[in-house]
């Protein structure tokens, strides 16, 4: 273990090509990152193709052992790497933030070491013998956003890795010192150049996406980008796996008690102050109960505190940046000024450093309107009131993306067949983006394809090989 001025160290640089990044909640500088450009990426890439071949020979179980080591070197590192997550991504320490993200990285290696992969048997029938196994791909290369930058690299990396592949990691340009802190604490347990950062802007995970060499991109971002990823990955015939956008909507049925989900309901809108993928974007409440959920949920928004991420009291935090942070805005105003009635929020202190805005529930909203049709990934809950199921599933149904979705009610029965009519990649019961390394999570529609976790995640960081006779 070391400090967290020595990892710091370790990561940053004072010459060349760098990039100050500043803490969302202060303004105050956290450290510079290098700007690395397509001939690093190129070396990246080189370093990658010559250790590849050793890491795919030892094998699955002498892999395992390497990532289970890996994340021991996680949990030893994880004060420093939550502090430097903090500084950076501006999510504060405590509640389902910083020190649960890194919980998550040793969480995810774990589970992606353990999880077996045997070769299947097909067919057996004394004539035909046919097996099917998973081959390393070779070089992957790994494209994060910035809303939970460690825990998502983890997602990409570990499977990768135990798989057999080397991976390039191109991380946001809004939290690259997090992805490089973790990966320096990662590869002091790997060989070198089986996993590299590429700190560069959005070049380098262009040339990423059409390198030769490159045989599997996984990318979590916007489903914009992921549109250009398909486009230019085209030319190589690229393996994609893509966690693009959502804007899940969660069905509260007429049976349900406004108090006793109020506080689940609350964390699936607002885990990592809205910024996250599968996070309840739009609530349908059923009219009989919608003033009391509304009612319930706006006292447990008032009692969560916001504040500078290093504040051990705080839970929810600031926007990561000036750009999301005008989204959001953006669309609370064009909800008030439509007439949609601000429960609590919507009132931002222009006064006050760092980019905060303050917990937002809007009621009496018109489905139609852009904070419930369009993904605002911040603090700012749309709660739509619906009379019928059929209406509150066609509601949910409509727009293109599909990423999470959740009903809730103690009726499980019921729940559940309302939750097989939902176009969405994970239906949650009385939760909402509960995740869980062992469960495969994938997007339905321009959420995008390709599964993730479990054995299904093992499975698409492999090249399928049938063995015939
Ligand atoms: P983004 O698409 O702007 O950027 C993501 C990454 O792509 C960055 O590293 C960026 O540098 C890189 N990039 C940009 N242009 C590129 C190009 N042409 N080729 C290759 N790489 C390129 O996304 P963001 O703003 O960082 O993240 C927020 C979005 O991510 C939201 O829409 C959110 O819903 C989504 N998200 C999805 C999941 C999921 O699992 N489905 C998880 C987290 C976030």
């Amino acid at each position: 273990m070391e400090t967290y001025d020595a990892l710091l160290a370790a990561i940053t640089t004072a010459t060349g090509d760098r990039r100050t990044l500043f803490n969302p909640s202060t303004g105050d500088p956290v450290g510079d990152a290098p700007v690395h450009n397509l001939e690093d990426l190129e070396d990246a890439v080189s370093a990658a193709i010559a250790a590849q071949p050793a890491w795919a020979a030892l094998g699955h179980d002498a892999r395992s052992a390497a990532l289970l080591q890996a994340a021991d070197a996680v949990e030893r590192s994880a004060e420093e790497l939550a502090q430097l997550l903090s500084r950076e991504q501006g999510k504060p320490l405590n509640g389902p933030n910083a020190r649960f993200e890194v919980g998550a990285c040793a969480a995810w290696l774990r589970v992606a070491a353990t999880t077996p992969l045997e070769p299947e048997t097909l067919v057996d029938d004394g004539e035909t013998r046919a097996e099917l196994h998973y081959k390393p791909i070779g070089v992957v290369g790994a494209i994060g956003p910035w809303n939970w930058p460690m825990m998502i690299t983890t997602w990409q990396i570990a499977p990768a890795l135990r798989m057999g592949n080397a991976v390039v990691v191109k991380p946001s340009e809004y939290t690259p010192l997090s992805v490089m802190a973790l990966v320096k604490v990662l590869n002091e347990e790997l060989p070198a150049g089986m996993l590299t950062v590429v700190s560069g802007g959005r070049e380098v995970g262009a040339r990423l996406t059409e390198h030769p060499a490159v045989g599997k991109i996984m990318f979590t971002g916007s489903t914009a980008t992921g549109k250009a990823i398909i486009r230019a990955s085209a030319g190589t015939v690229k393996r994609l796996t893509l966690e693009l956008g959502g804007n899940d909507a969660g069905i509260v049925l007429p049976d349900a008690d406004p108090k006793a989900i109020a506080e689940d309901l609350f964390w699936g809108a607002f885990i990592n102050t809205g910024q996250t993928c599968a996070a309840l974007k739009r609530l349908y409440v059923h009219d009989d109960i919608y003033d009391a959920v509304c009612e319930e949920l706006t006292q447990v928004a008032r009692n969560m505190p916001m504040g500078d991420g290093l504040d051990e009291n705080n839970v929810l935090g600031p926007l990561q940046n000036k750009a999301q942070y005008d989204v959001v805005a953006n669309l609370v105003e064009a909800a008030k000024a439509s007439g949609a009635r601000v429960l609590v929020g919507g009132n931002p202190d222009p006064g006050q450093p760092g980019f905060f805005y303050p917990t937002t529930l809007v009621a009496d909203i018109d489905n139609d309107n852009p904070l419930v049709a369009e993904e605002q990934f911040g603090p700012a809950l749309p709660i739509i009131r619906y009379s019928t199921i059929d209406e509150a599933v066609e509601k949910a149904n409509g727009l293109d993306v599909g990423l999470g979705a959740s009903v809730w009610s103690p009726d499980l029965k019921t729940a559940r067949e309302v939750a097989a009519r939902i176009q969405a990649g994970t239906v949650w019961i009385n939760r909402h983006g509960a995740v869980d390394p062992r469960i495969p999570f994938g997007g339905a529609k321009q959420s995008g394809y390709g599964l993730e976790f479990g054995a299904e995640g093992l499975k698409a960081l492999g090249v399928p090989q049938i063995i015939n006779g």
